[in-house]
């Protein structure tokens, strides 16, 4: 666990718009149009003109009314006019806006096994937001429908809705639902709606959990890190080269997130999609996962999420099912005491042991809880170990 006060946002970590956008043109992606299943709790569309901007909370005033975005690791620099990396920032005049302030893309109440989080209120439910772009460009996005997309493109198809932070957070009391979801699309790009409804959230006693590929910088994570209740970080790869190629990212600053993280105490958990012969070698799964215990100790809940083929990665087949047991075998070898397979209905793999005896503690198959043996404050019904998590 390293020091927050050692930390900086080194050079390494940071990365102009010029350079992610040739990064991403290598990384052979870009816009893509197409349709996307949205919401049933979305209200009709509604366009306005200049809804969604909001002065953005972190950024640098430069000289010629440039700026420099400085939330996450590309530390974009536009001239007035010009938008950055993630599509969802822009320069006016010299200051800088997100344009996407309280405006749904996408809105559902979803288990909270979905998210995935196993350890967190298990059988409750989230209302889950989100909206439109990305500071990454993953080759397998599920959601490239709005996370590689503008609000304007999005706009026109009547698929943003106003949806302020006040609104969201009636509508999870109205649904009775106990904490809100910053998903679907990467979070990071609408740092400032999510922050507000966080915070919102919290005073009127609705839980924030946040569903992040981790590429933040270390002040909006710090400042944003005592609304949330807990984090899911897709951790899509171990190796600067894969984070390069296949997401146009950057493996380090994802790693110094979940250090972050771990040293605030906050509830995480960790997913990491498994890519037929993309990121499945086994000596790769295995540094990750001893990288894991080292920096979180053997309690941090690894999910190994099942493949199937998606946007610019159609050409590869769904993952094994043998490549996923393969993956929790290395993971638990590794030390780690709650591994888990994702996306595979009908099998034992996605169910909670207990550390101690080993027993069955939470019985699912997929997103469903077939049976809890374990207590309301989370101890094993078997042998009374403290389960780790929020229960
Ligand atoms: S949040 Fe967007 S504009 Fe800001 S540095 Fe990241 S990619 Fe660039």
């Amino acid at each position: 666990m390293d020091s927050e006060q050692s930390e900086k946002d080194t050079s390494e970590e940071t990365m102009t718009r010029r350079e992610f956008l040739k990064k991403a043109a290598l990384a052979g992606v870009g816009l893509a149009a197409g349709a996307a299943g949205l919401s049933r709790l979305l209200p009709s569309a509604q366009a306005a003109s200049g809804a969604g901007v909001h002065e953005a909370l972190y950024y640098k005033r430069l000289s010629g009314n440039r700026v420099q975005c400085t939330l996450c690791p590309w530390q974009c620099i536009t001239s007035d006019g010009q938008r950055g990396a993630c599509r969802v920032r822009e320069n006016r005049g010299g200051k800088y806006y997100t344009l996407v302030y309280g405006e749904a893309a996408a809105l559902h109440i979803d288990p909270i096994e979905k998210k995935p989080l196993f350890h967190f209120y298990p059988g409750t439910r989230a209302l889950s937001v989100g909206t439109a772009g990305c500071n990454l460009r993953c080759k397998d996005c599920q959601n490239w429908e709005i996370s590689q997309r503008t609000p304007e493109q999005l706009r026109a198809e009547h698929r943003l809705v106003s949806m302020s932070p006040q609104t969201l957070v009636s509508k999870a009391k109205s649904n009775g639902v106990a904490t809100i979801a910053y998903t679907y699309n990467e979070p990071i790009a609408f740092y400032e709606y999510m922050y507000d409804t966080a915070k919102l959230a919290r005073q009127q006693g609705i839980k924030s959990v946040m569903i992040s590929s981790g590429s933040i910088n270390r002040e909006p994570m710090l400042a944003l890190a005592p609304y949330l209740d807990a984090v899911k970080i897709d951790l899509k790869g171990f190796s600067d080269d894969f984070y390069r190629e296949y997401t146009a990212g950057q493996l380090e600053p994802v790693k110094t997130t979940i250090k972050r993280l771990v040293a605030l105490g906050k509830w995480l958990e960790i997913v990491y999609l498994v890519v037929p012969t993309v990121n499945d070698n086994p000596k790769t799964i295995e540094a990750m996962a001893k990288w894991l215990v080292k920096v979180g100790g053997p309690y941090i809940p690894l999910h190994f999420s099942r493949f199937f083929p998606a946007y610019r990665l159609k050409n590869l087949p769904p993952t094994p099912i043998d490549t996923l047991r393969r993956c929790r075998h290395i993971g638990r070898q590794a030390g780690l005491k709650y591994v888990y397979v994702g996306n595979v209905s009908g099998s034992d793999l996605a169910s909670t042991h207990c550390p101690s005896c080993a027993q069955i503690v939470i019985k699912r198959d997929g997103y469903q809880i077939l049976a809890r043996n374990i207590k309301s404050n989370g101890a094993c019904r078997f042998c009374g170990t403290q389960i780790h998590g929020m229960w």
